[in-house]
């Protein structure tokens, strides 16, 4: 611990922004080369941030009726259906964000959703009915709100930063959304679920005196 360096401050020059489409020195190995239709300002970032998530949760529509039908507990269909109907209010809402932006709804494929939907489908085949697949479930459910978390937490971000008041309250009555669906999930699988889970396990261990 002796040989620590020095504080380096990391004092970075302050560029000019207008330098910065400017050819710069700096190596542009690695650098994704952008499409040719690439968003330039934050606003068209945060019209496809919209187009993303707009795919994510009509793909949740279908999922989780799909995830719903394959848990046990009658807490969690109960959790997930009710998750469901606020999704489809979510859909209208960002529809309605759309128009706000002066742009028709459309949606982009979420590689991340499909991603995350497929690992859901993986678990379920992965584990037997019951609170083992219960507890997959949860799991799955829950990285699929933290993703949605993130992706709101930036729109709201975003939507301020241009001025979007109107959409910024919208998106953040989802975001709100989210996190209250996450806690849910959480409290299902600390109070109850993940329990039955573990005593699955004991029961198909290897006997233990009593
Ligand atoms: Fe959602
Ligand atoms: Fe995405
Ligand atoms: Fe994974
Ligand atoms: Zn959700």
């Amino acid at each position: 611990m002796a040989t620590t360096k020095t504080k380096t401050a990391t004092a970075e020059k302050k560029k000019p922004a207008s330098s910065a489409k400017s050819s710069t020195s700096k190596s542009t190995r690695g650098q994704i080369k952008a499409s040719g239709n690439a968003a330039e300002a934050l606003r068209e970032l945060f019209v496809d941030g919209l187009k993303d998530i707009y795919w994510a949760e009509k793909a949740l529509t279908k999922a989780l009726p799909k995830m719903a039908k394959n848990a046990s507990s009658e807490e969690l269909v109960t959790a997930m259906d009710e998750h469901l109907a606020v999704t489809e209010e979510q859909v209208t809402r960002l529809e309605k964000v759309f128009k706000m932006m002066g742009e028709k709804a459309s949606a982009k494929k979420c590689e991340a959703m499909e991603g995350l939907i497929k690992e859901s489908e993986s678990i379920m085949s992965e584990t037997e009915t019951g609170p083992v697949r219960d507890a997959g479930i949860i799991a799955a459910c829950q990285k699929v709100e933290h993703y949605e978390i993130a992706t709101y937490g930036t729109l709201v971000a975003w939507a301020k930063t241009i001025g979007q008041d109107d959409a910024a309250e919208q998106l953040q009555m989802t975001l709100d959304e989210e996190k209250e669906a996450d806690m849910i999930l959480t409290e299902k699988a600390y109070n109850t679920i993940n329990f039955d889970a573990a005593d699955e396990d004991m029961e198909s261990g290897d006997e233990t005196e009593e």
